[in-house]
């Protein structure tokens, strides 16, 4: 399986080999949520995810607006 540096903390995450850009990993070091950047090499970045416990998606209509902030 293939590793990448954790852009938090710096070690070794590792990255299933199928994972496509966009998609979300977790770096077992520091806990902190990924996303993948780059496939060739693999490469990560912090997932920014505001105000959100991932428990409910009702809340985000109010928040509908930021999503068009990030890009
Ligand atoms: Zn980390």
């Amino acid at each position: 399986m293939p590793t990448t540096i954790c852009p938090e903390c710096s070690e070794e995450v590792f990255v299933d080999a199928e994972s496509e850009q966009g998609d979300s990993v977790s770096c077992d070091e520091c806990g902190s949520r990924l996303v993948v950047v780059g496939l060739d090499p693999f490469e990560l970045d912090l997932q920014e995810e505001p105000e959100s416990d991932g428990t409910s998606d009702d809340d985000d209509l109010q928040s509908s607006d930021y999503d068009d902030a990030r890009y």
